[in-house]
């Protein structure tokens, strides 16, 4: 595969690289995913559905296609009994994301995640599953053709390490993200900026946080990691209303008390205008690498690369004038960027 014009430090060093994720999420709404597993079966099961989206991603203004192999990983698919498929399943996943980055120039990301498979407790030995996952997964999508890796929502400082070593072996940039779940530490014990302060001193091309945290929650850790690390700041929250009192959406509750992760989360979703003000707030604390987690969808990604400025191919059928909450008024100085802040001021 002839890869893109511009590397991701090209994009990097000129502004600010759109990204989008929640494609596990989005296809399991659309019924190619089963909600509980949350393994990526869709890759080999419907493929087009899988390419689908990539596009539609991409329309909207994404600058890279993640392969979707995000559980894909030798312990999951055993789990679900579909281990013989790993190598096909990973390989076609890059593909379809190479096939779709090919049409708009954009960046191919392969993925992994945690794993479930560590325990620091038995560092040494859980830590030998882990690399043998990632090394063959990265090993394939190193030969399949990516750009760089984005490993994720990482609950371990001890599991994201291995995660960027196995990247380092193969020679591939790195950006290393955990998923902020707790209030303050990482499952073995690391501030969350101290976290992303040791990713970036073992050479993570970019360091940062996704999923588990909505953009109230996400923003002041952001702040804090922007000012502690001299590597790029990546950032994808959800498009969930989190609150100090629930910092992390894997514990929204209803008033009843009945848990909204991860099929029930809807009266808790944020509006494209929303998101397009967290791509603004988190651009201006210095983050360089903004996007969405699960929960996202075609409409968030557009919002939010317009607000930085971009022109996507979607945005020919962004919202007509007259429905627009900021830009439909009376104001000309309206900005996508300035609504929310004075609306809540
Ligand atoms: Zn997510």
């Amino acid at each position: 595969m002839p890869r893109p014009t511009r590397t991701l430090q090209q994009r990097l060093t000129e502004g600010v690289v759109v990204g989008a994720e929640g494609y596990v999420f989005e296809l399991e709404r659309r019924g190619y995913v089963k909600a509980g597993p949350f393994v990526p079966e869709v890759i080999l099961d419907a493929p087009d559905a899988l390419a689908q989206l990539h596009r539609e991603f991409l329309r909207a203004g994404a600058d890279v296609m993640v392969a979707l192999t995000y559980y894909a990983h030798r312990d999951k698919l055993r789990a679900v009994g579909r281990e013989g498929d790993l190598e096909a399943m990973n390989r076609a996943a890059v593909r379809i994301a190479n096939a779709v980055a090919a049409e708009g120039d954009a960046l191919v990301a392969g993925n992994v995640c945690n794993t479930w498979s560590f325990d620091p407790e038995h560092a040494v030995v859980t830590g030998r599953l882990v690399r043998e996952q990632y090394r063959e997964q990265l090993g394939w999508a190193v030969a399949e053709g990516i750009d760089f890796v984005i490993a994720e929502t990482n609950d371990y400082v001890g599991e994201a390490l291995i995660a960027l070593e196995v990247c380092q072996e193969l020679g591939v940039p790195a950006m290393v993200t955990f998923a902020s779940v707790q209030p303050e530490r990482t499952y073995d014990g690391y501030d969350y900026v101290e976290a992303c302060r040791v990713l970036a001193d073992k050479g993570a091309a970019l360091v940062g946080l996704n999923c588990s945290r909505g953009p109230e929650t996400m923003l002041p850790l952001l702040e804090r990691i922007c000012a502690a690390v001299d590597v790029p700041v990546a950032a994808q929250p959800v498009p969930y209303r989190t609150t100090p009192g629930t910092p992390a959406f894997e514990s929204l509750e209803s008033a009843a008390g009945r848990r909204a992760f991860p099929i029930e989360l809807e009266p808790y979703g944020l509006t494209r205008f929303e998101m397009a003000d967290f791509a603004c707030r988190a651009r201006d604390v210095g983050v360089k690498y903004v996007g969405i987690c699960c929960g996202g969808a075609p409409h968030h990604v557009r919002a939010m690369a317009e607000a930085l400025g971009r022109t996507p191919p979607a945005s020919r059928y962004s919202p007509a004038m007259e429905l627009h909450p900021v830009l439909g008024g009376d104001d000309p100085q309206a900005t996508m960027c300035r609504w929310e802040r004075e609306d809540s001021a």
